[in-house]
């Protein structure tokens, strides 16, 4: 058999050293950065789909991180090199930064201090280099960690204050979903930048995505200390690719949306759960192209997973986090029959890992590919990670990445 491949954090100081010595590659004739910053990759405990139709999401920050070594400038130029794209120099001019125009992978750098702008603080140029132990594209947000560490630099060298307290924070992930959603192109809900700049260490943050709410009522801490109950989250990033996922994820927001329009509610968020029958009805009577079914489905996924994740919240809050296992199998399969973006792979992982003890298992993230969790007694893990290892090999599958991920410290 393979053996399982661990996808190890770095520590802050091995992290600080790659960027210093990258930077000083790029930059160095100009002196020093100005200092280092970083922000974590998250995993999604339960909640998905569920941030752009106004619900509820409960992600931790992983122990991954991404590290940005910065240093501002008096004029408007953006240079940024990046250790995950050795032969992509990017650069730009501030003022040419562009929701349509801008491309690549600095558009989720320089939108961020575009979004700031637009937001009206004053925000210069800057020379930047990256380096990054989250897994890429592996649906455990490598983008909110690039963008929520380069946000928390510029408010640093700016003086912005928005990082000192959560209210601020909440500023920031304001402007890094800006950089996403408009100039990366990249049309996601908020959680992923919420997980990363306003998590705890030994927290899951129960964010509430309804639109107007203040940074108090958005974003709840709920202690969740696996250590404590003898239990650990294994990651897997399954490496699957997922190609498809940026048009079938805009597609499924879309009917999301269609959906609310013809149940004349502004978000399906408004759908309460003793509701969701009469609506599902109504959904088939009015829906006029028909996809009352695919409608039908859709909605279930959506108001079942936000009362899934109110549910896991409350088990956690009471000490009852061995029994969250359940709600993490349902939202699987929900996600897999009813939202229809599970993947062979994912649902691989979930089986095998089930079989092999686990106490609940989902795919996690947007799906098509990207990584599944696990919640695990900690004398258990090996023998899930090896069945998983096992399912795949079997299958001819490439290696999946494993990590373990406890609850961890937001940007900084
Ligand atoms: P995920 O967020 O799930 O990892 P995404 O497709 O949302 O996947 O984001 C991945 C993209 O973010 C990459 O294609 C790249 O453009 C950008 N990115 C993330 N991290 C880095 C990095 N360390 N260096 C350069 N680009 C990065
Ligand atoms: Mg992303």
């Amino acid at each position: 058999m393979t053996s399982p491949q661990w996808l190890d954090s770095w520590s802050a100081d091995d992290g600080a050293a790659r960027v210093r010595t990258l930077f000083a590659e790029a930059f160095g004739d100009d002196g020093d950065p100005d200092g280092v910053w970083s922000a974590p990759g998250r995993v999604n405990l339960i909640g998905e789909h569920t941030d752009y139709n106004a619900g509820l999401a409960l992600p931790v920050a992983l122990p991954h991180r991404t590290y940005v070594a910065l240093r501002s400038r008096t004029d408007g130029l953006v240079r940024l090199a990046s250790a995950q794209a050795p032969d992509e120099r990017w650069e730009t001019s501030l003022d040419e930064v562009t929701p349509g125009v801008t491309r690549g992978w600095g558009a989720y750098v320089a939108g961020v201090a575009w979004a700031l702008r637009e937001a009206g603080h004053e925000v210069t140029g800057f020379d930047a280099v990256v380096d990054s132990c989250v897994p890429f594209g592996a649906g455990l947000s490598s983008s909110a960690a690039l963008e929520c560490a380069v946000a928390v630099a510029l408010d640093a060298v700016h003086s912005l204050g928005l990082a000192c307290d959560d209210a601020g924070r909440a500023e920031l992930v304001a402007a890094c979903v800006r950089a996403e959603n408009e100039i990366a192109g990249a049309p996601t809900g908020g959680m992923d930048q919420a997980a990363s700049l306003r998590c705890s260490a030994g927290h899951a943050l129960l964010l509430d995505c309804r639109p107007g709410l203040s940074a108090l009522e958005s974003a709840d801490r709920v202690p969740f200390d696996l250590a404590a109950a003898g239990l650990n989250l294994l990651v897997v990033d399954t490496r699957a690719e997922h190609a498809l996922v940026d048009g079938q994820y805009a597609q499924r927001r879309a009917t999301c949306e269609r959906a609310a329009a013809i149940l004349g509610v502004s978000s399906l968020r408004e759908i309460a759960p003793e509701e969701l029958d009469v609506a599902l009805d109504k959904l088939v009577a009015l829906s006029s192209d028909g996809d009352g079914d695919v409608l039908r489905r859709r909605v279930r996924h959506v108001v079942a997973e936000i009362a899934r994740t109110g549910e896991f919240a409350d088990l956690v809050r009471g000490g009852r986090v061995g029994d969250v296992g359940p709600l993490m199998n349902a939202s699987h399969v929900s996600l897999r029959d009813d939202y229809e973006v599970s993947a062979r792979e994912l649902d691989l992982v979930v089986d095998a890992a089930l079989g092999a003890g686990a106490l609940g298992a989902r795919m996690t993230g947007g799906g098509f590919g990207g990584s599944a969790i696990a919640l695990v007694r900690e004398r258990d893990v090996d023998g899930v990670t090896a069945a998983v290892q096992a399912a795949f090999d079997e299958a001819g599958l490439a290696a999946p990445g494993f990590l373990l991920a406890p609850p961890s410290d937001p940007a900084h």
